[in-house]
């Protein structure tokens, strides 16, 4: 199997290419690296028809067993763990270090899903009656995912999906369906026909999986803007959703921190994947006084990091993914000159082919700035001067995400104060981004609507079945037998 090239569907465990085709761009220097299926309605149909003859035999299988397939997953990413790297940065942008992190997690994530069961409820056992309450797979999931952590982010909802006991049908993101498509070639021999279908397409796709009769449930990781079009359009056959959007994240910066030591670790906690992550820290709230020291040493550590071609090994830092995304980042920084806003680093996009933003950081913008109201989605971060614990918590709580958060202290106990006080479904202290597959993650607000990860997220694979057995009928009829 070439990684790098024939890229195809994968429907009922056999290729299929669409008379339409998608291009697709290496974003470090808009080069066009290959082109893929642009499925139509009808193979998004035969692939929801495949997943849904496959259900019937894949959810009566043995836990035990799926299990095994889903660890066998993790194999063979683990496998093709290079192949899958390479071709990684060449799609998305990412460097080394950050294509290692989500393969090396995609593999973990396999593993560790593949553990997981979900316990049957007895609420009552006596001599008379039994009741049970048991979880039960809802039938064919779609999948759709977003374009910065394409195999993980595919992995998060493929592993429990299958597990739980549903068939799938799951759409990458035009931006980046190559590793995706390769990892549906992959599964081919592998998983019962089926039972995992991948089809890449255009947004139009996507809608249709939503809209999808067949489709019992969508999980979708994205935009808050299409989480929005995707619960109205689920709405026709009741689907489940869980819906893992965007977010604004604070970090805040109490005074009593070791300035040197934390500025390295911040730095990383905004501008990780080159900040095109749905938990990079947004909005950086620094104690009025520490703002001066910890601006200098992050304005000097920034200037170490080594932003470029993914693909090359000093690179820290990759492009942005798509011209889409840069021109947003262009606007946001153009309106940032507008108004005047103080550059402490960066601002000047070079004028050069790909997608290249430089590190950027901006002083103490009012709060009603585009900087600090918007998701830059990208290495814009501005710095934010505070006062006192009340103040900072109702600016970090003044928007409409609620994803995740951080507090950063010496002090555990007064940051565990501020950390009580977000709205946020995850808040760090002293740490960022330290997911695991045992771990519930799930936005509030318009950050998005359920879990991933942990039970809590294997169980919106399910549908609760409550048994009321009672035993007394039971023991009539076989006493009338007698
Ligand atoms: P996006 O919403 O534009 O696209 C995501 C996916 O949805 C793509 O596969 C796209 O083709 C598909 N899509 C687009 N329109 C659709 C429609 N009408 N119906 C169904 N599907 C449709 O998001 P993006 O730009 O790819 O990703 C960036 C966003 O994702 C950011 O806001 C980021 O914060 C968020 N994100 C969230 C998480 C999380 O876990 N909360 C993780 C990563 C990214």
């Amino acid at each position: 199997m070439d990684f790098f090239k024939d890229y195809t569907l994968t429907i009922d465990g056999q290729a299929a290419t669409s008379a339409a085709t998608l291009e697709v761009i290496n974003p470090a220097n808009e080069q066009v690296i290959a082109r893929v299926p642009d499925a139509s309605r009808e193979q998004l149909d035969a692939a929801v028809a495949a997943a849904k003859r496959a259900f019937p035999a894949w959810s009566a299988l043995p836990l035990a067993e799926r299990q095994r397939y889903v660890a066998r997953i993790g194999d063979a990413i683990e496998r093709h763990a290079e192949d899958f790297m390479k071709l990684l940065t060449l799609e998305q942008g990412k460097a080394r270090q950050g294509a290692e992190w989500e393969i090396g997690g995609a593999a973990i994530w396999c593993h560790e899903i593949a553990k997981q069961e979900l316990p049957l409820h007895v609420v009552e056992d006596s001599g008379t009656r039994r009741v049970e309450t048991r979880r039960v797979p809802l039938g064919v999931v779609g999948g759709i995912t977003p374009w910065n952590f394409p195999v993980l982010l595919a992995i998060w909802k493929i592993a429990p999906a299958l597990v739980a006991g549903n068939t799938m049908v799951l759409k990458p993101s035009p931006y980046t369906p190559l590793t995706t498509l390769k990892l549906g070639e992959l599964l081919r021999g592998v998983l019962p026909d089926g039972v995992l279908n991948i089809v890449s397409g255009g947004n139009e796709l996507g809608a249709w999986i939503t809209a999808h009769p067949d489709i019992a449930k969508v999980s979708f990781t994205g935009s808050t803007a299409t989480g929005r079009k995707i619960m109205e359009s689920a709405s026709g056959n009741l689907k489940r959703i869980t819906l893992e959007l965007g977010g604004n994240d604070p970090a805040i910066v109490l005074p009593d921190v070791d300035v040197e030591e934390v500025a390295e670790k911040l730095f990383w906690a905004s501008f990780q994947n080159s900040a095109q992550f749905c938990v990079a820290a947004k909005r950086l709230y620094v104690h009025e006084d520490i703002y001066d020291d910890l601006a200098k040493a992050l304005v000097a550590y920034a200037k170490t990091v080594q932003v470029g071609d993914g693909a090359l090994p000093q690179t820290q830092l990759g492009p942005i993914q798509n011209r889409m995304q840069f021109e947003k980042l262009k606007n946001l920084l153009a309106d940032a000159k507008a108004n005047k806003l103080r550059f402490l680093l960066g601002g000047d996009i070079p004028d050069q082919p790909g997608y290249l933003v430089p590190i950027t950081l901006i002083d103490n913008p009012p709060d009603d700035s585009r900087v600090v109201r918007e998701e830059a989605f990208g290495p814009v971060l501005p710095l934010l001067k505070f006062k006192d614990v009340d103040e900072v918590v109702a600016r970090a709580n003044d928007t409409e995400y609620g994803l995740a958060a951080s507090v950063w202290s010496r002090d555990v106990e007064a940051a565990r104060q501020v950390a009580e006080r977000i709205d946020a479904g995850t808040v760090w202290i002293n740490e960022i981004h330290t997911f695991s597959p045992h771990v519930a993650f799930g936005g509030r607000k318009q950050s998005g609507i359920g879990i991933e990860n942990a039970l809590e997220g294997l169980a919106e694979y399910t549908a609760v079945q409550t048994l009321a057995i009672n035993r007394a009928q039971a023991s009539d009829a076989g006493r009338k037998a007698a």
